[in-house]
């Protein structure tokens, strides 16, 4: 594992003068959970571009396509375990390090590892809501009723997606019965922002809010590629507190950071959180 010294004496470094600090997690934190990321290390696409919020309103054929990918998808993003980096930072928040843990994950592992203060920015991928009565389901429900319909079949990990979505063939799209609410019918979406879509205000104002409380911003995994996240690294430093980027990749904030760490995010936080004191013997 790649942990540079180095790197462990910046954060330690960051952390003694930002005793207190929000922490805003990608797709990369989730990465050595088995749930791959969006974007490659210069931020391109990794697979075809992910299905967008108007798209899933407008069409049938996308809500098709989103929801025979999800079917295929979810078990995984269902079964996968908090890593490192997701049992660091709680142990962080014991401690009493983390103001509030913003993730753009909708994978719910950060509460899984015993995290509290999170707030899922981008939603989560465990409920589904009724666009229509607003009656709110478990995701493995909605699975269940799915799976009713047509049995899962097993399809290359390799086409796995962060958000439970996954490349399928056509033909397979073209087979799966979208499911609808059994109260009223209405139109079923995953309780997650999709692309293009908007993170409700007062969930980004709480955020900022949290920010203006702390002493420093740190963002672990993620390319900042998308506003939604960018923005905190943006307020941080419209506010003059320090941001601390983890990401083994080039970010969109890389200009704004006082510090740069490429280290794997998991060691690295291990590491600083005394978390691998406690874990010796294990990977
Ligand atoms: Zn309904």
């Amino acid at each position: 594992m790649n942990t540079d010294d180095y790197d462990i004496e910046h954060l330690q470094t960051f952390l003694q003068s930002c005793p207190r600090t929000v922490v805003l997690t990608g797709a990369g934190t989730s990465l050595a959970s088995g749930i791959p990321t969006y974007r490659d290390h210069e931020g391109r696409w990794q697979h075809s571009e992910p299905i967008k919020h108007q798209e899933f309103l407008q069409s049938s054929a996308a809500r098709q396509r989103y929801w025979a990918r999800s079917l295929h998808g979810w078990p995984a993003i269902r079964d996968a375990q908090p890593n490192r980096a997701h049992q660091a930072l709680a142990l962080m928040e014991r401690k009493g390090q983390i103001e509030t843990l913003i993730t753009q994950n909708v994978d719910r592992l950060h509460q899984r590892s015993g995290s509290r203060k999170v707030v899922d920015l981008h939603g989560r991928l465990d409920q589904v809501h009724c666009l229509d009565c607003d009656a709110l389901y478990c995701r493995q429900q909605i699975q269940q009723q799915m799976t009713t319909q047509e049995p899962p079949r097993g399809s290359p990990a390799s086409a796995r997606r962060p958000d439970g979505d996954q490349d399928l063939p056509e033909a397979m799209e073209q087979l799966t019965q979208v499911p609808d609410c059994v109260r009223c019918g209405g139109l079923l979406m995953p309780d997650v922002v999709f692309f293009g879509g908007t993170v409700p205000r007062a969930r980004v104002d709480s955020c900022m809010a949290a920010l203006e409380r702390a002493d420093g911003l740190i963002a672990v995994g993620s390319s900042l590629q998308v506003y939604s996240g960018f923005r905190f690294c943006r307020r941080a430093a419209e506010l003059g507190k320090p941001l601390a980027i983890l990401n083994t990749g080039a970010t969109r904030a890389d200009p704004l950071a006082q510090y740069k760490l490429t280290s794997d995010c998991g060691a690295l936080l291990a590491a600083v959180s005394g978390l691998s004191g406690q874990l010796t013997g294990t990977a």
